[in-house]
């Protein structure tokens, strides 16, 4: 009997937990408590539509563990947001803060909407609404959200300015990061998650002998990480030949013009048609020839039934979750080396991290002082699970970035008398 691959982003981090877990022999009770969010609220938020009508719309906050810190992690709106999601990407945020050594646990939430359809007014009253819905359990100091798919920072910042009104009109940014520069975002946030995706694809590449000056690389998705990712890889010297988004993909062996191409879907909504770009099927995107596979969309997108025809030597997850454990296998049977998402992606928290502390204190740095620690707790957190994999010998570097993480986990976990 074929068995079905499991696609379900909550019970694929429990096995991934489980893994590291077991390998580093800790006592099960690390696995028991950290195999379940210690609190998920699920809030339904009415909004008054253009047209009068009144739409309720389905959201989650999850929070998976406060032993190190208050819960940090982003808000996504999309239409395929489920409760499973929420809590998997919530754990990922946890491992993801380990690695990077950030004083956090993870957090994550979701609204089921497609902010593709509303207007500018709707999706401004859904942002406030799920921030009133969610502002008892979040908090500087409990829980704070960031941008994740299809919001952004004018979205953090109406939540930013919900919340602190039912604070009683107290003025606290460091409650949401992501935020715009005027209302104490951080220099550097919106390009943090692919610099630092950069920074460890720069690391691997160094470690495997790949040239970045002569090398090629495919980007799945061209949002915020992707679309930087792209920008940034190609400043290094490298050739991007093709790109997709959620309307179809392109291709241009030749290399494509990035800054063109980033002001074109600006004004096209989709890099689909871009001058001198074939457009090639989606689904070929991460099957390309190429060194460097960058899948920056979403989750499930390397699975059982494409793995074995990814050509790239390697593959840095800016996405969370992109490569379900069927396809990791499969990856590391034909040498690929995986950056894992909570290395590869890492950038995004580390400075939502440098944009909440600049908030609590009160002082506000310069673009390169945050680019210099990004790339030193970068290139630290890359060493660090580059070097637990050299000494396991048989760990993919995924497993390696779960022990570097459970490491300070479990120390936080024994200090407080939880196991
Ligand atoms: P975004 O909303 O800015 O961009 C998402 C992009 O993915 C868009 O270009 C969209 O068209 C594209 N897309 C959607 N469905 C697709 C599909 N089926 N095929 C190809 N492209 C598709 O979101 P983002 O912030 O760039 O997030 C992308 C990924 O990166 C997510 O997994 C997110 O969790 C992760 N991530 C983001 C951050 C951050 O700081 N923004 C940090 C860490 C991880």
């Amino acid at each position: 009997m074929i068995q079905q691959e499991q696609s379900n982003p909550f019970l694929i981090v429990q096995q991934q937990l489980k893994e590291a877990v077991d390998k580093m022999n800790l006592p099960n009770d690390v696995y028991e408590i950290l195999k379940h969010p210690k609190r998920v609220l699920t809030v339904s938020v009415p909004v008054k539509m253009d047209d009068g009508t009144l739409k309720t719309f389905i959201g989650y906050r999850s929070q998976h563990t406060d032993v190190i810190g208050p819960t940090k992690g982003g808000i996504r709106f999309h239409p395929d947001v489920t409760v499973d999601e929420v809590k998997a990407l919530s754990m990922w945020m946890t491992f993801k803060c380990g690695v990077a050594a950030l004083p956090y646990g993870g957090g994550k939430g979701g609204v089921i909407c497609n902010p593709k359809d509303l207007t500018n007014g709707e999706l401004e009253r859904l942002s406030r609404g799920f921030a009133q819905a969610i502002a008892p359990i979040i908090g500087p100091d409990k829980d704070i959200p960031a941008p994740d798919v299809y919001t952004n920072g004018q979205i953090m910042a109406w939540m930013m300015d919900e919340y602190n009104k039912t604070q009683g009109g107290i003025n606290n940014p460091g409650v949401i990061t992501g935020k715009p520069i005027i209302l104490g975002g951080s220099l550097g946030r919106d390009t943090a998650t692919a610099q630092g995706c950069i920074y460890t694809i720069r690391e691997a590449a160094n470690k495997v002998g790949i040239q970045l000056s002569k090398a090629t690389a495919v980007i799945q998705g061209f949002g915020n990480a992707g679309s930087h990712a792209a920008r940034l890889l190609a400043n290094l010297g490298v050739k991007i030949v093709a790109v997709s988004d959620s309307r179809g993909a392109i291709l241009n062996q030749a290399g494509l013009d990035v800054d063109t191409l980033i002001t074109y879907k600006e004004s096209n909504k989709s890099v689909v048609g871009f001058p001198g770009s074939q457009e090639i099927p989606a689904s070929e995107i991460l099957t390309l020839a190429c060194d460097v596979l960058v899948p920056a969309a979403l989750e499930n997108q390397i699975t059982a039934s494409n793995a074995a025809d990814v050509q790239a030597k390697l593959v840095a997850e800016a996405a969370n979750g992109p490569t379900t454990p069927e396809a990791d296998k499969i990856l590391a049977q034909k040498g690929i080396i995986v950056i894992p998402d909570i290395l590869a992606n890492a950038g995004g928290v580390v400075v939502s991290y440098y944009e909440w502390v600049q908030n609590l204190t009160g002082y506000y740095w310069s673009a390169e002082e945050v680019k210099e620690k990004l790339e030193a707790q970068m290139v630290k957190a890359f060493d660090q699970t580059w070097a637990v994999r050299e000494k396991y010998g048989d760990v993919d570097l995924r497993t390696a970035a779960y022990m570097v993480s459970l490491e300070r986990i479990t120390e936080a976990l024994r200090l407080r008398g939880w196991i």
